[in-house]
């Protein structure tokens, strides 16, 4: 690519969900405007655009879900809805001026490190560009996953993905099967429920469901949020702090959560009454292994007589016929995919190529690692905002969003000390070393140790997404960059220009 071509930026941010637009409100605060967000869709917002489903709603209160810098003393509910945070994100685009610095229909296609001239090449939808830093902000829970199952191709009715909703399908009086029971799955089923003629569940495995305790927040309590700001930052706060008193349970004492189990099954207890579909309900592993669900309509939906739960994962299709792993056969008109996301293949990696020529997918082959959640070794100025190891079981993935952002702009202060054209490429030994830490002290956490399968594990069995501590101590962790972890990578000298001499010695060897 030719210098003068093309654009170049400071800063290209992926992707304009939380991440990205926090990465874009911190750069700013740093002084830095150069830079652009590169959005495949035509929208801000990320997972909570996409996620249109009938009852998509965070599990996590929006006083505690939001950004600390931003906060919003008028949330409806303690628990709101998507189309409320949605809102929200579009909200910040405007408040921090974020929408000149947009490029929407810009879906990222291939990123190549230049070793020589220490930038980016960024081929987009659009076009390319040039960035000297990159951060990737894509999230794990953009790309839908639907399972590789036999004859789906010959179902000859209507299918979709949850976070791919179809809203010009109607659902009313259709024979429905919903596949998977995992966040999204116990939103749609009592959404739909009443709709649907008849509604049919592939259970793979059961989840806990605990209470949900949401309620509208009172015209006072906002009233007084807008009045008293430091009301908002105390809700926060007391939110956060009970989150953060948890974790110990979910690290070091898994069996601690014995009790809560106890809760979750009093929760199913008071919706179904037939022995035999609590039998089928309830799970055999330590809660909390996988998400712990919130939901007050999952059981009540299931326990409805136009609802059948088939214990068993979909296996093959078979015209209208969906055949379970345990023989079931049903006939439906509609399949609703509730299987999640690549969350440990995320396709992003398969399309950044580092110094050594490798994707960062092939460099992440044995398992995506990460210095402090967000550089990989021979990825040069590159960095992930959710990367590896920084997901949460219990807590708010904003206040990993913001610890990783510190990290960022402390990154971004580091170059501009150091000057000159620059770049740090992370020491495959402090990335080693940061994750065998990381590795050592998931040994003892309920996501390994609580008996179950997640999309926590990648195909190794290794837990490569969520944060084994508090979120106090990823934000120590990530508050400074420490530049000793990194190689610091300066371009190479222009070969000087051939004098007579050498310019001779040239043509005589070329003759
Ligand atoms: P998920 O948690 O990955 O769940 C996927 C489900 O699909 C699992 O129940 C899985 O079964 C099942 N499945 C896969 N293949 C199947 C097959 N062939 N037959 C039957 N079932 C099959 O996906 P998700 O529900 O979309 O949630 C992903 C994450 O998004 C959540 O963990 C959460 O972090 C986030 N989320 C949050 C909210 C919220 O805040 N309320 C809402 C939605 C999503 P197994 O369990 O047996 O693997």
């Amino acid at each position: 690519m030719a210098e003068q071509e093309h654009e170049h930026v400071r800063v290209a941010v992926i992707g304009s969900g939380f991440g990205g637009l926090g990465a874009a409100v911190r750069l700013r605060r740093e002084g830095i405007t150069d830079f652009v967000i590169l959005e495949r869709a035509g929208a801000v917002g990320g997972t909570w655009r996409d996620n249109s489903y009938p009852g998509c709603a965070c599990d996590v209160p929006s006083h505690l879900y939001s950004f600390s810098f931003a906060p919003n003393p008028d949330w409806p509910r303690t628990f709101s809805g998507q189309e409320h945070i949605w809102e929200y994100l579009e909200h910040v685009a405007d408040t921090f001026r974020l929408r000149p610095h947009i490029r929407f229909n810009s879906e990222v296609q291939q990123l190549r490190w230049d070793s020589e001239q220490l930038w980016w090449e960024i081929d987009t939808a659009q076009g390319k560009l040039t960035a000297d830093v990159v951060v990737s902000a894509t999230g794990p829970l953009s790309d839908p996953k639907t399972p590789d199952i036999a004859g789906l191709d010959t179902f000859p009715g209507k299918v979709f993905h949850s976070a791919r909703w179809d809203h010009e399908y109607d659902l009313r009086g259709k024979r429905v099967a919903m596949i998977g029971t995992g966040a999204s799955a116990i939103q749609i089923v009592p959404a739909i429920q009443k709709e649907a003629g008849r509604l049919t569940l592939f259970q793979r495995t059961p989840p806990w469901v605990m209470p949900r305790a949401d309620r509208a927040i009172t015209k006072a309590e906002r009233w007084l949020h807008r009045q008293l700001p430091f009301t908002t930052q105390a809700r926060r706060g007391l939110l956060w702090g009970i989150r953060e008193l948890q974790v110990q349970a979910f690290t070091k004492h898994p069996n601690e959560l014995g009790m809560v189990e106890q809760l979750a099954k009093r929760n199913m207890h008071r919706a179904v009454k037939d022995p035999a579909l609590r039998a089928k309900l309830t799970p055999d592993y330590r809660i909390g292994c996988k998400r712990i669900l919130l939901s007050n309509t999952y059981y009540p939906a299931l326990a409805q007589p136009n609802v059948d739960v088939v214990a068993s994962g979909l296996s093959e299709i078979r015209g209208n016929t969906l055949v379970a792993s345990d023989g079931t056969e049903t006939e439906v008109d509609a399949i609703i995919f509730g299987t999640g996301f690549h969350v440990t293949d995320m396709p992003i990696a398969d399309r950044v190529t580092g110094a050594e020529g490798d994707t960062l997918m092939q460099s992440w082959k044995g398992g995506m690692k990460a210095l402090r959640g967000a550089t990989a070794a021979g990825f040069p100025n590159f960095m992930t905002v959710i990367g590896p190891n920084t997901g949460l079981g219990n807590s708010s993935m904003i206040l990993m969003i913001e610890a990783q952002l510190n990290y960022l702009a402390d990154y971004m202060r580091q170059l501009h000390v150091l000057g000159g054209r620059v770049a740090l490429n992370p020491r495959e030994s402090a990335v080693n070393g940061w994750n065998n830490r990381v590795q050592d002290r998931m040994k003892r956490t309920v996501w390994n140790t609580g008996g179950c399968n997640s999309w926590y594990l990648d195909d190794n069995g290794v837990n490569t997404t969520v944060w084994p501590g508090t979120t106090t101590e990823f934000r120590h962790a990530t508050r400074h960059v420490d530049v000793g972890e990194y190689e610091v990578v300066r371009a190479p000298a222009k070969p000087a220009a051939p004098t007579t001499r050498t310019k001779k010695k040239a043509e005589v060897n070329a003759a």
